[in-house]
């Protein structure tokens, strides 16, 4: 590498940490020694999640490297929301090719334009040399007994969806594929492809759901696969109809009406968070939903037993209750 790796860290990733740490005021020691020294609040439970984004597998080659810094944080502070917990800190991990400055400096900017809005801090990590790999450790928390786990739903909650699930398939659909968005009108071409290399995770609406919903996951291997989990967990059957499953216009620009409703149901890479509510509280969600700016749909229910039904108009739907696994 031409620039050292001591040199990288303090140019790219420790000022903008130093900055964070003085907004924060919980990071009594952050980058520069042998570990990182968080005041956690007192009382509260520690929440960690990490991902690992690798080139050719998570992100294509070429990607904008913006993209891969916010998608990086993106997926771990999706995991922190769908625990329901409040992010505070996190680490980063970069394995690089080559001390790439221009590589390095958008990045940068993409993974501290995200933290910035949620006001988490970079507070340490691991610089090494090798093929292109990010990994990020997000750190956050919450009151014991809190967190929205995914086994918690009964028979008769109601399942829920955040957002346009299927719009980061999509716009991966654009980026593999140049020719797939040829009839697309410009709006719809630059949501989809925003939705992919940009994906809003969901923390507001996660903390909110705290003492509402009954059990929530996060959506990254494909909504359909992800709440079999979630009622899986719940050790309930699921079933969700699949006419009330929310696509966005330009997915449905993309792929037709049917085709948007497979791509929401099967498609991976959102950052949406699936949830289910007691009907008892479903007025209550109604309520909190005027604060949170994140759209929610209703989408089907648990049911008592294991089956997983898929009910809805079009032709039936072959969906891997699985979900995406790496090593199938
Ligand atoms: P050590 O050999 O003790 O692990 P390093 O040289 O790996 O130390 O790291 C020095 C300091 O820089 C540590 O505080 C570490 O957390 C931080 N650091 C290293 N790489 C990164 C990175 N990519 N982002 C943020 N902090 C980093
Ligand atoms: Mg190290």
């Amino acid at each position: 590498m031409s620039l050292g790796e001591f040199e990288l860290i303090e140019r790219y990733f420790r000022r903008p940490a130093e900055a964070r740490r003085a907004a924060r005021g919980d990071v009594p020691l952050g980058i520069g020694d042998d570990s990182a020294v968080l005041a956690l609040p007192p009382g509260r439970h520690l929440v960690a999640a990490l991902d690992t984004l690798v080139e050719g597998r998570h992100f294509v080659p070429g990607s904008p490297p913006e993209s891969i810094g916010h998608r990086a944080l993106a997926v771990n502070l999706s995991d922190l929301a769908a625990m329901g917990a409040e992010p505070a800190w996190f680490l980063l991990s970069l394995t690089l090719p080559s001390s790439d400055e221009i590589f390095l400096e958008r990045f940068a900017r993409g993974l501290f334009a995200l933290a910035e809005r949620h006001g988490v801090a970079l507070v340490g990590g691991d610089t090494t040399a090798g093929p292109l790999a990010v990994a990020v450790q997000a750190l956050g928390s919450i009151e014991p007994g809190q967190a929205l786990t995914r086994a918690g739903g009964r028979a008769g909650d109601l399942v829920y969806v955040s957002g346009t699930p299927g719009d980061a398939a999509g716009g991966l659909k654009l980026v593999l594929d140049a020719a797939a968005g040829d009839e697309l009108d410009e709006a719809h071409r630059q949501w989809l492809w925003d939705r992919f290399h940009f994906p809003t995770p969901r923390v507001e609406l996660g903390r909110a759901l705290r003492g509402i919903a009954s059990a929530c996951v996060d959506v990254s291997d494909g909504l359909a696969g992800d709440a079999a989990r979630m009622a899986r967990f719940s050790g309930c059957g699921l079933r969700l109809d699949a006419g009330r499953v929310p696509v966005s216009p330009a997915l449905v620009a993309l792929a037709g009406a049917e085709g948007a409703r497979r791509i929401a149901l099967t498609g991976g890479e959102d950052c949406e968070l699936c949830f289910t509510v007691p009907p008892s509280r479903a007025a209550a969600l109604e309520a909190l939903l005027d604060n949170v700016k994140c759209p929610v749909t209703c989408i089907g229910e648990l049911t008592d037993g294991a089956g997983i039904e898929l009910t809805g108009k079009g032709a039936p739907l072959d969906i891997d209750a699985g979900g995406f696994d790496h090593f199938a």
